[in-house]
């Protein structure tokens, strides 16, 4: 049986005010960084629906096919099914859905005839645009690069993300009333005072592009990690013979390990301040990085380079642990071992991004103390009508945040354009035409934990389906490391779904009740003779999605 949802959970939306409106709610969209419904999206892949499915997705993301990629996934992590056999492979249901279903075509608000600037074509700029345009305002993209995408096109690796997942979806963002201008720099070509007084609006989403280099002896020898990335994407660089050493222990440090054994390189050496156990990669790239046999050295603080004979030699310390305070200054506990010495042909750093000032120029924005644009509950900045989003206000943040971001900001521009003062609630009808509306009270949900789950014997153990792994093979090859899930695969694995929160309409309550309280009714399981229910609670032993609260008097359809 297809679960039941509350009304309001079967409305396709864009924005609520709240969490969610509904008092439950499963611990994967709970997490999910882009307040995905993915109960909805696994009810319609079970059903074989993956057009319906996507229309789900796109209410909150015009990019599931990256976010079903690189998202690392903290949906999966406290899925409830882990307590019965495996988490759900959410993220590769999403790429699903991406991949299979066909793209709706959402109505827009009537146009407002108010312009807005967004400078940035990343996925928070893009984001913002797409949600903009569809809320009736007439929307400008100014972009320094010759693509749209951002980081997703310039930079991830196309072993993880194929460019033309990122061109298709970009592309689709834009329809309607977008306008993209590429190699265009603001702060150099145009300013943003000048974009301020020509438009009504403008957001800034131009994420974090200046590269921190260690400041230790030798630093002119280091090479940035991004700018490296970006170019070996388009020149693939055959690095036979070669040793490379990479300082940096997160995602960024990890691509470039992945990118040079795929390049060739004679050996790939990763130096961290992190160990093992708290490596800010998620656990399968660690384990991507042991089987393409990259050399960890955790627990590192490197402290200088130098170059002897044409080859470059790294010192570090052994560190027993460190810290970064507000201003992001590290902090040290010095190991007493003897230093660690590494020779290499070439020393990529990957120590972190900042923001470029260069789309500030001329203009007094107010920073954090971190350096990034300071931003109110609102995307706001200090100077009126100018907004902020993505990377460059959170910090160095995740695609699926950036996305986030950027739908919530184009809420707030359209608060902005349109003078309302309370908060929106936007939806698509069943037309697919977008409709907003002021927001009610806000509910914050609960958040239906495995051991709620009691009749969890109820769905039969199922394996994972797991998307097809293409083994590595070093030569300059950068085909993707997994393929998607089979039609019959993503059937069978939305279906293991328990619905965590929601009634399934399977009548386990109504039989189980020894009063004959219960009754099925055309909307579901209803208590039909509240006044004699002398609460035994085998109702919510039985029920096998948490959906009855144990909270008298007994309601039903949490
Ligand atoms: C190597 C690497 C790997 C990553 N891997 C992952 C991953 O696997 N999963 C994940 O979730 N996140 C990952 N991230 C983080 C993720 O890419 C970012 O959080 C996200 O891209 C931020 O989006 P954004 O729109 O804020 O900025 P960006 O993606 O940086 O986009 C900003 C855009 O602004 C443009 N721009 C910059 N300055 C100007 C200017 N002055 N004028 C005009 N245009 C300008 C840029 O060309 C760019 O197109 C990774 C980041 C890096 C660097
Ligand atoms: S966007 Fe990320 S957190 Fe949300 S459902 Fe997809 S994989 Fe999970
Ligand atoms: S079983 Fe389904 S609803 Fe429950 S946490 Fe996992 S994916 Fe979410
Ligand atoms: S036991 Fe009752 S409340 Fe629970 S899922 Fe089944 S019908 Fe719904």
């Amino acid at each position: 049986m297809p679960p039941i949802y509350s009304k309001a959970l079967k409305t396709l939306f864009i924005h609520h005010a709240g969490q969610l409106r509904q008092t439950r709610t499963s611990p994967c969209e709970a997490k999910c960084l882009l307040g995905n419904s993915i109960q909805n999206v696994h009810t319609l892949l079970a059903e074989g629906k993956p057009d319906e499915a996507l229309l789900w997705l796109h209410t909150r993301n015009p990019f599931p096919g990256i976010t079903g990629r690189v998202c690392p996934h903290p949906c999966e992590d406290v899925c409830n099914r882990t307590g019965r056999d495996e988490a759900l492979t959410i993220r590769s249901l999403e790429r699903f859905a991406a991949d299979h279903g066909r793209t709706a075509t959402l109505k827009p608000l009537p146009s407002s005839g108010r312009r807005v600037a967004i400078i940035g074509a990343g996925p928070a700029g893009l984001s913002a645009a797409h949600f903009t345009a569809l809320l009736g305002h007439a929307v400008d993209v100014y972009d320094r690069s010759p693509v749209m995408g951002g980081v997703p096109r310039q930079v991830i690796p196309d072993f993880r993300l194929p460019k033309d997942v990122v061109d298709r979806e970009a592309a689709a963002a834009i329809e309607g009333n977008v306008t993209v201008f590429t190699n265009v720099t603001v702060g150099r070509d145009v300013f943003l005072a000048d974009l301020l007084s020509r438009y009504d609006a403008c957001l800034m989403a131009v994420g974090l592009w200046k590269e921190r280099i260690l400041n230790i002896p030798g630093k002119e020898h280091l090479q940035p990690a991004v700018a490296w990335l970006r170019r070996m994407t388009l020149d693939r660089e055959n690095l036979a013979e070669r040793d490379v050493a990479i300082l940096g222990g997160g995602g960024v440090a990890f691509d470039c390990a992945f990118t040079a054994k795929r390049l060739n390189a004679r050996s790939v050496h990763l130096l961290c301040l992190e160990n093992e156990s708290c490596m800010r990669v998620p656990a399968d790239e660690l384990r991507q990085a042991h089987d393409e046999g990259i050399i960890l050295h955790p627990s590192l603080l490197s402290r200088s380079v130098c170059q002897e004979q044409g080859r470059f030699l790294v010192e570090a310390e052994k560190e027993t642990a460190f810290s970064f305070d507000e201003k992001g200054v590290l902090h040290v506990e010095p190991a007493a071992e003897p230093p660690f010495h590494l020779d290499a042909d070439f020393v990529i750093c990957a120590s972190g991004l900042m923001l470029d000032e260069t789309v500030l120029n001329g203009m007094e924005v107010e920073r954090t103390p971190r350096g990034m644009v300071q931003t109110d509950d609102r995307f706001r900045t200090s100077v009126p009508g100018l907004f902020a989003a993505g990377d460059m206000a959170s910090g160095p943040g995740l695609v699926a945040s950036a996305i986030r971001s950027g739908r919530e900001a184009a809420v707030s521009l359209h608060r902005f354009l349109t003078g309302a003062e309370e908060d929106m609630e936007i939806f698509l009808d069943a037309e697919q035409q977008v409709t907003a509306r002021p927001s009610g009270q806000p509910v914050t949900p609960h958040t239906v934990g495995a051991e709620e789950l009691m009749n969890i014997d109820y769905h039969e153990c199922a394996p994972r389906q797991l998307q097809p792994k293409r083994s590595f093979v070093p030569g300059l090859t950068f085909h993707e490391l997994e393929g998607g899930l089979s039609s019959e695969q993503a059937m069978k694995e939305a279906s293991r779904c328990m619905h965590c929160g929601h009634c399934m309409e399977c009548g386990s309550c109504v039989e189980s009740c020894p009063g004959y309280i219960l009754e099925m009714g055309q909307d579901g399981p209803f208590v039909a003779y509240p006044s004699q229910c002398w609460h035994c609670g085998c109702c919510r032993i039985a029920c096998p999605t948490g959906s009855i609260a144990y909270k008298f008097p007994l309601t039903m359809l949490l």
